[in-house]
């Protein structure tokens, strides 16, 4: 009897879990199938940019599907009742999965489950999205970790080498099916108008970037390379490990296979400065490590969703006090104009692309929270509408890191300096002049600051401030100590 393998954040043939153990227990009757989630569909925060990258990986599978045999089965609506239904029609004995761990997923996933098994079809789950899940990794005392580096010291210390799995298998023909249950829906059908230019989604596309990203070096110089949002140093991978078109163990395969030493090996994990190679797939590996710390958070701790991680800053006040001010200083952040160029190119790069580069997301977060005193939750909800690559885990982490309010965080004391940051990681000004083009004749003294340009200069450059360029919205000095008084009349309980 076939086996219905339902694939959600796995857009994948090689190495995954669940679809491997349905190809082997059914012997190859399985029945590929995905559906269309109203409720995800139609929720708040979907951006039209992950619904295009989503749609082109499930033409993607689609097209691997048919090279073994099978065809990708396309639904629309609950997936409760959808894949009961056809579980009916198809008289499939079995529902397989792999686990998501956020909130959301999780209630879905308990309903569905619930639905499936009433209507007599058995269910089994996977660990697939993460290398190491929900309870496996815990402190001697049996608490989830809260801090990053013993999390990653216990990563580590428990990891093996992996072989990922490729897929051998060929389907049996699926049972008859009408037609339309196979159609792909393009984004405009689905209500969808995007309007970012995205990277390219789908299987093969995700193994080129990671063959790329190792073959030209990139990931052996990471550790050099990946906080300049100027240079290529980083995979691009993220919108493929979110949507699973590449798994996190192909991805730590591939690192390992650049290492010179045996693995796993009682080592200290800082290696020599001068063994880049080793110390480029080293800290690589830690980034993907930071991803599983965040979803083992979000799973361990599902309040951090919507509040602080750390309740004791719920007290914090955030804002001007003037809501017309502070919506006018939203929106300039959103739009990239508050006259801090570093900000700017990165919101720029953001609404264009779907993407922007760690080292800004960084900046910009820190920018909306501890200068413009806004709340991180905006920030992190329009990340959510505009990211590619938007994950609810990282994303909350990332956002409540720079907010200090989050697991393991900034200190609240430790404030970004936008313009310090800009000289620092864009140097010679390169990431700020590919996005803001009103830039690109400024002199390279003025290329962090604009505002301090003397007229006759910005009138050389093509950028009078104020007309083609933003004047500060806000004074970085004051608005530092703005929030320093608010995070310690928190910590002083005044
Ligand atoms: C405010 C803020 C919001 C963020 N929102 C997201 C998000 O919605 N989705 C998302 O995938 N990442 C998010 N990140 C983390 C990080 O910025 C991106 O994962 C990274 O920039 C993606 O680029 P890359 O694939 O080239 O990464 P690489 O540098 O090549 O890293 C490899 C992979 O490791 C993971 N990773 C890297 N850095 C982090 C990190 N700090 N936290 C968690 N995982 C990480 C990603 O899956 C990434 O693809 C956020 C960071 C911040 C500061």
């Amino acid at each position: 009897m076939p086996i219905i393998h339902w694939f959600r954040r796995d857009l994948r043939l090689a190495d995954n879990t669940a679809l491997n153990a349905a190809a082997r227990d059914s012997e190859g009757a399985v029945i590929p199938t995905f559906v269309l989630d109203d409720n995800l569909l139609k929720g708040r925060d979907v951006a039209p940019v992950r619904v295009q990258f989503m749609l082109e990986s499930l033409r993607a599978l689609d097209d691997g599907l048919r090279q073994r045999g099978a065809r990708l089965v396309v639904l629309r609506g609950d997936p409760a009742t959808e894949l009961v239904r056809l579980a009916q029609v198809t008289g499939a004995s079995a529902l397989y999965f792999n686990r998501d761990y956020t909130p959301a997923a999780r209630r879905r996933d308990k309903r569905v489950v619930a639905a499936l098994q009433s209507a007599g079809v058995r269910v089994e789950s996977f660990k697939d999205l993460v290398i190491f899940e929900e309870d496996e990794l815990l402190t001697a005392s049996g608490q989830p970790y809260t801090v990053f580096t013993p999390y990653k010291k216990a990563w580590l210390s428990r990891i093996t080498p992996i072989q990922p799995e490729r897929a051998e298998w060929r389907l049996a023909p699926l049972p008859d099916l009408p037609a339309a249950i196979f159609h792909i829906p393009a984004a405009a059908e689905l209500g969808f108008t995007n309007t970012q230019d995205g990277p390219q989604g789908g299987e093969p596309e995700a193994m080129r970037l990671l063959m790329q990203f190792k073959d030209s070096g990139a990931l052996q110089a990471y550790s050099t390379r990946r906080d300049f949002p100027g240079v290529e140093g980083t995979s691009r991978l993220s919108p493929h490990l979110r949507f699973g078109t590449i798994s996190p163990r192909q991805c730590y395969a591939v690192a390992l296979s650049t290492l010179s030493y045996a693995f796993p090996a009682k080592r200290s994990f800082s290696p020599a400065a001068s063994d880049v190679k080793k110390e480029g797939a080293d800290a690589w590996i830690s980034e993907l490590i930071w991803r599983e710390f965040y979803m083992q958070i979000l799973y361990h701790f599902p309040h951090a969703e919507r509040a602080n991680f750390n309740r004791a800053y719920d007290v914090v006040r955030w804002g001007s006090g003037d809501a017309a001010l502070d919506e006018a200083r939203f929106a300039a952040w959103c739009e990239g104009r508050t006259g801090y160029p570093i900000v700017d190119a990165a919101m720029r790069q953001l609404n264009r692309t779907g993407w922007m580069h760690n080292r800004t997301r960084m900046i910009v977060a820190s920018f909306l929270t501890k200068d413009l005193l806004l709340d991180w939750r905006l920030g992190e909800r329009y990340f959510m509408r505009k990211l590619v690559d938007g994950d609810p885990a990282s994303n909350n982490g990332g956002w409540q890191w720079a907010a200090s309010t989050g697991t393991d965080a900034q200190p609240y004391f430790r404030i970004f300096n936008p313009k310090l940051q800009s000289e620092r990681f864009d140097p010679d000004g390169a990431y700020i002049k590919r996005w803001l083009p009103e830039l690109a004749r400024v002199p390279l003294e003025y290329i962090h600051a604009p505002a301090s340009m003397p007229p006759l200069v910005q009138a050389q450059a093509g950028c009078v401030i104020g007309r083609d360029y933003p004047a500060p919205i806000v004074d970085h000095a004051t608005q530092k100590e703005e929030i320093l008084r608010r995070f310690k009349a928190v910590k002083s309980g005044s």
